[in-house]
């Protein structure tokens, strides 16, 4: 029997550091499905494909393979066996992800992929549309949330640390537009669950959050009888 966690939120929310964490101290698979929207767009781009060329972007799709993998306690992402875990992470990606990822049959390729890793094992996933239309039946739902800037001043340290040349103004104009994107596509929009947990992570520390979220799980976990 598989126990499933979904963890939505804005890009930037802290989603990924937190499923991290919380998976490592309760021995979970973690599952990031936007690196998987990202893959898709890297593959679009590296071969021309605009999100309106339907024919090319289908023939993509056919042959798409994602594997995520964990490399000497790294976790890593490989695109038709190339791995890809920095490629997919740069501006150009951020600026390209959302046109795709708003495509319908670009998320009905990807959702039952989704599906299939969450089966028989305990996961954490994270995305946008987890909690709503992956697994609407998971067993916890956290909405997690932050403010734009605060989002947008993650970012920026997180891009200093990587050596990307970026300005603060820059990423907040980049995060916002992805998240009212993300936000108000006709498919899977992100949105909290009504049953979700709404976290707001903008005035709490990494390990705040991280205790609140195994609080909620523990709890579940107990009423499940794990
Ligand atoms: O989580 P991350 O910021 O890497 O996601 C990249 C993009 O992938 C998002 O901006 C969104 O467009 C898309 N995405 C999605 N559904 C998910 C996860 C990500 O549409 N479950």
């Amino acid at each position: 029997m598989s126990f499933i966690v979904a963890i939505d939120g804005p890009a930037g929310s802290g989603k990924g550091t937190i499923t991290k964490l919380v998976a490592e101290k309760l021995g979970f698979i973690t599952i990031d499905t936007g690196a998987m929207y990202r893959c898709v767009t890297l593959s679009a781009l590296k071969n021309n494909v605009a999100p309106t060329d339907e024919m090319n972007l289908k023939q993509i799709l056919n042959n798409i393979k994602i594997e995520m993998k964990k490399v000497d306690g790294n976790q890593k992402v490989y695109l038709n066996g190339e791995d890809v875990t920095k490629q997919i992470r740069t501006t150009e990606i951020n600026k390209n992800v959302s046109a795709y990822s708003a495509i319908p049959y670009v998320r009905a390729k990807i959702t039952p992929l989704q599906r299939k890793m969450g089966e028989s094992q305990n996961v954490i996933m994270e995305g946008r549309d987890i909690g709503t239309v992956v697994f609407p039946n998971a067993d916890v739902k956290i909405f997690l949330d932050a403010s734009d800037e605060e989002i947008a001043k993650r970012r920026y340290k997180q891009n200093l640390e990587r050596g990307m040349d970026v300005t603060y103004e820059q990423v907040l104009e980049d995060i916002k537009r992805r998240n009212e994107l993300d936000s108000h596509r006709e498919i899977a929009p992100l949105k909290k669950a009504e049953d979700a947990v709404y976290i707001d992570s903008s005035n709490l520390t990494i390990d705040e959050v991280v205790e609140k979220v195994i609080g909620i799980i523990e709890v579940r976990k107990t009423k499940k009888q794990i």
